[in-house]
């Protein structure tokens, strides 16, 4: 069951960087009307010291810096006793690579905690001690987590009922049935001489219903068929793909 409410809490040294992020569009719609509560906590407010320090340098030797597991473990009881029930993730290229199955997932739970890393990442204590869950957004490194949090509360928040305005809108969005979604068209309906497809002027509700999942089988196809490997087909895609089979067939042997 999806939450009807979610709580995000973001632990950064940069919570700045939230401030615009949580300030526009659908999610600033989504806050407004507290279907989200968002809020960041600066891992700062919880070092120690005259220089309220965060990172401090590698056991073992080597270049760059670590977090200090201090301040990130009180930061994380901080937004632990403010929203019990929440999940603790931790952002970092080790983690699962985040797609919209794991956004389906994570959107059940009532809040989510998410630790955005700096500089070689963070003290691996608090990873084993207090970590529920490791959520990397690609094969690649970011120089912090904030980007992939942002990642993460985007996608999770536009799946939370009421989001996104009609109850259905995100149901027919690329990979939620495996396939990459049809193209769209707007006015006007010819550009630099390039016309809408016919049948989206034609008013006829199934025909474009039909255009639109052979669209939509077609760019997965071109695009990317390992979308294919883990779906069963309907009968009516499966009709669709043996019309191209067949036309195929007429251009090779003809
Ligand atoms: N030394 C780490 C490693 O090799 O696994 C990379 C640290 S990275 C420079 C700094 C921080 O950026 C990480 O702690 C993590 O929070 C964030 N980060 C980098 N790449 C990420 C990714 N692909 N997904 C999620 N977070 C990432």
């Amino acid at each position: 069951m999806v939450c009807e409410q979610m709580d995000f809490t973001v632990l950064s040294i940069f919570p700045e960087m939230f401030e615009s992020f949580f300030g526009y569009g659908i999610i600033r719609r989504a806050v407004e009307s507290r279907r989200i509560v968002a809020s960041s906590i600066n891992i700062r407010d919880f070092a120690k010291g005259k220089h309220m320090v965060t990172d401090d340098r590698p056991y073992g030797g080597g270049c760059g810096m670590v977090m200090k597991p201090e301040p990130l473990a009180d930061a994380i009881r901080a937004a632990k006793k403010k929203s019990p029930l929440s999940k603790t993730l931790h952002l970092t290229p080790q983690g699962r690579t985040f797609n919209q199955k794991i956004a389906h997932e994570l959107a059940e739970y009532e809040g989510l905690i998410l630790i955005c890393g700096r500089y070689e990442g963070v003290d691996e204590r608090i990873c084993t001690r207090f970590i529920d869950d490791e959520i990397s957004i690609g094969d690649y490194v970011l120089t912090g987590g904030e980007i992939a949090a942002m990642i993460v509360i985007d996608a999770v928040t536009r799946l939370i009922p009421g989001v996104l305005g009609g109850e259905k809108s995100s149901e027919k969005d690329s990979f939620e049935d495996g396939l990459l979604e049809h193209g769209h068209y707007t006015r006007p309906r010819s550009f630099e001489g390039d016309d809408v497809p016919d049948v989206l002027l034609s008013g006829n509700h199934k025909e474009i219903e039909n255009w639109r999942l052979e669209a939509s089988l077609k760019r997965t196809f071109l695009k990317r068929p390992d979308l294919f490997k883990n779906r069963a087909l309907s009968n009516q895609e499966k009709n669709i793909l043996k019309k191209w089979h067949q036309d195929i067939e007429k251009i090779i042997f003809s």
